[in-house]
C-alpha cells in the first residue's frame, strides 16, 4: 500500500472533551463515522456511557458557581476571541463538517459563517441580559427583574449541521452564563470536538462547555441526571417528542425541535425564474439532508404544466460528487441506511401513483462508486394521503402538489401534522400578506426559500416540528437559558411603617 494509501485508510480515534481536554471515556462501546462521499469508515468515536456523561456533568457543575459570576461583559469578551479563532479555522473546520458529513464544502463553509454569526450575536451579552425596571412602582417602592442562569445545560444534536446547531446552544447557554454539556450525532461528531477545543483556546474556563459523544443511551443518562437542569435537543420528531417529554416529566426546562415537511407555494402571479432557482437550490442543496430544505412544491392554477417543464432538466442536470470537489451541485447521503430509506419513499411515491418525472435512483459518481450517492427526485402529481407527501424525506426528493387557488395551498400545509417553515412566490402584497397572517408554520418566506432566521431573530417551527415554548436562538435563546426573577424593593426611611391586610396596590 502506498503513503497516499495508507492515510486515506486510516481510522482516526476519536475522545469526549471533558473539563478542557480530551478523554477517553471508560465505555467499550464504538460507533464508526464514514466519509459518505468514499462508503468508507473514517473514525471511530466512543459512546459515553452513564459514568462518562456523570463525569461531565460533574465538570459543568463544578465550573458553574465562577462562571456564572463572571460580569457578562468579560463573557463577552472571551466571545470576541474565541470568534476570532474560528474565522481562523473556518477552512479547517468546514473540511470536518463535509469529511463526515459529505456536504459541499461551499455549503460547510456556508454553515460555519452561520455558526459565527451566532458567536457575533454573543457578543452582545451585557446589553441582552439588561432588564426592565419601575421606579416608584407604589409609594417607596421600586420593581426590577433579573434574568438569572439555570445551571447546567445539556444539548443534544442531529447529524445535518454539526457545527451550527451545536453553536445554537452551547454559545448562548454559556454567553448567558450557564456550563453545557454536548452530545454531538454520532453520525458527525469531529466538529464539535475541535470547537471544544477552540473554546478552550479562546479563554474560557475548563468545564464550561463539555462533549460527551453517545446514542440514545447517552442522552438517556443525560435526562436521567439530576444535575442537568434543562436540555435542547434538535433531531427528527419521534426523537424530539421523546425527549421532551422525558426530561419535562423529570422537571427539566426543554426545548425540542424536530422534524419538517416544508411547502413552498408558488402562485401564477410568481417570478418562475425565481420560483424555479428557489425550488432547485432548498429541495436538492445538501441532498435534501436539511431542516429547511422544500420538500413540496405546491403549484397554484394553472402553473403545474410550466413549473415541471422547468423543474425536470436542472433536476436531471444536478451535478454529483464528493463535496470537497469543485464546482458541484449536491454531495451523497449521510449513510447507506439513510439512502435506502430515501430510496424506499421513492418507490413508495411510484407504488401510490404520483407521476415520476425524475428518477434519482441507481446514481453512481465515477471514482466514488461505494459512496452513498442518489441522484435528484421529482414527482408530479402528489396527493396528500400518500406517504411521500405525508412524511419527511430528508432527501433530495421534491414533490409537487397542484391546487386551484391560494386558499387550497394555506389549508393544504396548515392541515400538514409538520409546520417548520414554508415559502409562497408571488408578486402580489395582498396575497403575500393573507399566507403570512393565515399559514400555520414557525418560519415564513415570502419570495424566500428555507427562510432561516439571522443570529438576532429566533428559529423554530409550529405544530409537531417544535415542542416547548421558546426557539432556538436570538433572545429567545436568553430566556430559555436563564430564569426570571422579580424583586420589589423598599428601603427603611422610604417605608410607611403601618401594618395594612388589604391586598397591597400601587399608591
Ligand atoms: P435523529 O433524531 O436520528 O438524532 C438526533 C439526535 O438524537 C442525535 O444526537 C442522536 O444520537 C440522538 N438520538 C437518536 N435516537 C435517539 C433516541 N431514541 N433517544 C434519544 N436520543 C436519540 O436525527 P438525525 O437523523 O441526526 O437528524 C435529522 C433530523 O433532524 C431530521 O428529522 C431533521 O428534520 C431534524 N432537524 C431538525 C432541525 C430543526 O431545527 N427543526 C434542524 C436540523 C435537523
Amino acid at each position: 500500500m502506498n503513503e497516499a494509501n495508507q492515510s486515506a485508510a486510516r481510522v482516526r480515534g476519536l475522545s469526549h472533551f471533558i473539563d478542557g481536554q480530551r478523554a477517553a471515556g471508560t465505555s467499550d462501546r464504538f460507533n464508526d463515522v464514514y466519509d459518505p462521499a468514499q462508503g468508507r469508515i473514517t473514525a471511530r468515536v466512543p459512546v459515553a456511557n452513564a459514568t462518562d456523561v456523570a463525569a461531565a456533568v460533574a465538570a459543568a457543575k463544578a465550573a458553574f458557581p465562577a462562571w456564572s459570576e463572571t460580569p457578562p461583559l468579560k463573557r463577552a469578551r472571551l466571545m470576541f476571541r474565541f470568534k476570532e479563532l474560528l474565522d481562523a479555522h473556518s477552512d479547517e473546520l468546514a473540511e470536518l463538517i463535509t469529511r463526515d458529513h459529505g456536504k459541499l464544502f461551499a455549503d460547510a463553509k456556508g454553515e460555519v459563517v452561520r455558526g459565527i454569526e451566532i458567536v457575533e450575536f454573543a457578543c452582545g451579552i451585557p446589553h441582552l441580559l439588561k432588564t426592565d425596571f419601575t421606579d416608584q412602582s407604589a409609594s417607596g417602592l421600586d420593581s426590577w427583574n433579573l434574568r438569572q442562569p439555570i445551571g447546567v445545560a445539556a444539548g443534544v444534536t442531529p447529524f445535518n449541521f454539526p457545527m451550527v446547531v451545536p453553536c445554537w446552544m452551547f454559545v448562548m447557554a454559556a454567553a448567558t452564563g450557564n456550563t453545557f454539556v454536548l452530545k454531538p450525532s454520532e453520525r458527525t461528531p469531529s466538529a464539535s470536538i475541535r470547537l471544544a477545543e477552540l473554546f478552550i483556546e479562546a479563554g474560557f474556563p475548563r468545564g464550561v462547555f463539555n462533549v460527551v459523544h453517545g446514542d440514545k443511551n447517552t442522552v438517556d443518562a443525560l435526562i436521567e441526571h439530576p444535575d442537568v437542569a434543562a436540555i435542547s435537543v434538535v433531531g427528527s420528531t419521534p426523537v424530539a417528542e421523546y425527549i421532551y417529554s422525558e426530561s419535562a416529566k423529570r422537571g427539566k426546562r426543554v426545548q425540542a425541535l424536530g422534524s419538517a415537511k416544508n411547502h413552498l407555494v408558488v402562485m401564477p402571479d410568481a417570478n418562475l425564474d425565481q420560483a424555479v432557482d428557489a425550488l432547485i437550490n432548498s429541495a436538492y442543496g445538501s441532498a435534501g439532508e436539511r431542516c429547511m430544505a422544500t420538500s413540496v412544491a405546491v403549484a397554484v392554477g394553472r402553473i403545474g404544466d410550466e413549473l415541471i417543464e422547468r423543474l425536470a432538466p436542472r433536476v436531471r442536470a444536478l451535478r454529483i460528487g464528493s463535496g470537497l470537489e469543485p464546482d458541484l451541485d449536491m454531495g451523497p447521503l449521510i449513510s447507506a441506511a439513510h439512502r435506502a430509506k430515501v430510496t424506499g419513499y421513492i418507490e413508495a411515491g411510484v407504488a401510490a401513483g404520483a407521476t415520476m418525472v425524475v428518477d434519482g435512483r441507481g446514481y453512481t459518481v465515477r471514482g466514488h462508486e461505494e459512496g452513498f450517492f442518489l441522484g435528484g427526485s421529482l414527482f408530479d402529481h402528489v396527493k396528500p394521503d400518500m406517504t411521500i407527501y405525508r412524511e419527511e424525506i430528508f432527501g433530495p426528493v421534491l414533490s409537487v402538489v397542484r391546487v386551484p387557488d391560494l386558499a387550497s395551498a394555506i389549508a393544504l400545509a396548515n392541515a400538514h401534522e409538520l409546520g417548520n417553515c414554508v415559502s409562497l412566490f408571488t408578486s402580489d402584497g395582498g396575497t403575500a400578506r393573507t399566507f403570512t397572517r393565515h399559514i400555520q408554520a414557525g418560519m415564513v418566506g415570502i419570495n424566500v426559500p428555507s427562510p432561516v432566521p439571522s443570529a438576532w431573530h429566533s428559529f423554530g417551527g409550529w405544530k409537531r416540528s417544535l415542542f416547548g415554548d421558546h426557539h432556538a436562538y436570538g433572545e429567545e435563546a436568553v430566556r430559555f437559558y436563564t430564569r426570571y426573577k422579580s424583586v420589589m424593593q423598599r428601603w427603611p426611611d422610604s417605608a410607611d411603617n403601618s401594618a395594612g391586610f388589604a391586598m397591597p396596590a400601587a399608591a
